[in-house]
């Protein structure tokens, strides 16, 4: 079952209360796609960057097994930057800076090998380049998942709604949800985007865990309880990848599968967390995601 991810491959600056980077590799697709690797072997990756990024970073992608043919090197351009500034609670952040670069002008090619996957990962991106994406694809997915942000929701409300349509999953933050239906109440915002297309939402709620919202069901996955958080950078985008990576795994677009799925997902996330960037993800081994699944199977049994 092949997966399409597609988003932005970034530099970060991060700042938290007990410290900040320099320029770092980010990006939404590069979570997602380190993070579905992880559990899947068919993931294609499409995104563009400029020629000052850091090119060991593709070549680690490569060696996760993450298929980087449809990602564009612009000469001459600089690569997406974005700067963040993490609260004392590090649950919430300021965006201090977003340099667009490369993005501005992002033609999203998908290579034709890649024009008929099975599974869909829209990212963090213009809502207008995640449309042209659908739009190229010879083949409706089995499923399409797809994330966004506020960002994104105050200069480009309208084009967002057209993605929503298209799409099976939206996976945002509990401030995202309430931004978009302008609903406080989780459970009437869930309903009002239900209502815009996705028949499935997922709301992240950092770490107060993830709601999983289907046609009439709920279900809740706690994020697993951890003495350090980091930095919580790309958590979200972990989470989706981990998500998406596991419900390709399982061939699956079935409510009950999204379940377990989500156990994957809050398990994914709780690795990117513990180091800068995406340097956790990077060094994490199978051994250490099954034992970690142990401990969240822990948590939420009851015997
Ligand atoms: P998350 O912490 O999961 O919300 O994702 C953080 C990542 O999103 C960072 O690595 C950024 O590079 C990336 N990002 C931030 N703003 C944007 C944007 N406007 N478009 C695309 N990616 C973004």
């Amino acid at each position: 079952m092949s997966l399409l991810v597609i988003g932005s491959v970034a530099f970060d600056a991060i700042d938290t209360p007990f410290g900040s980077t320099g320029k770092i590799v980010g990006g939404a697709a590069s979570f997602i796609s380190l993070s579905a690797a992880m559990l899947h072997n068919q993931v294609g990756l499409v995104a563009v960057v400029g020629d000052d990024f850091d090119f060991n970073f593709i070549d680690s992608l490569k060696q996760r097994g993450v298929n980087v043919d449809g990602l564009q090197v612009k000469d001459g351009e600089k690569s997406f930057f974005w700067h963040g500034k993490y609260h004392m609670d590090m649950n919430s952040r300021d965006t201090l800076v977003t340099e667009l670069n490369v993005l501005g002008s992002f033609d999203p090619i998908i290579p034709e090998s890649w024009q008929q996957p099975d599974y869909v990962m829209l990212g963090n991106l213009s809502p207008q380049v995640q449309l042209t994406t659908l739009s190229r694809l010879t083949r409706r997915p089995k499923l399409v998942v797809m994330d966004t942000m506020n960002f994104w929701m105050d200069i480009a409300m309208d084009e967002l709604k057209q993605v929503l349509q298209k799409v099976d999953v939206l996976a945002i933050n509990d401030e995202e949800a309430r931004q978009l239906s302008g609903e406080h109440s989780l459970v009437k915002a869930a309903k009002k985007i239900q209502a815009m297309g996705p028949s499935t939402l997922i709301i992240k709620k950092g770490e107060h865990g993830a709601l999983l919202f289907g046609e009439e069901q709920i279900f809740f996955c706690p994020a697993l309880p951890l003495e350090d958080v980091f930095d919580p950078t790309g958590a979200g985008d972990t989470f989706a990848g981990g998500f998406i990576g596991y419900m390709a795994r399982s061939g699956s677009n079935r409510f009950q599968d999204m379940k377990k799925a989500l156990l994957y997902a809050s398990c994914m996330a709780s690795f990117c967390v513990e180091k800068f960037g995406t340097e956790r993800l990077q060094e994490i081994s199978m051994d250490d995601v099954n034992n970690r699944l142990e401990e969240f199977n822990k948590l939420i049994r009851v015997d």
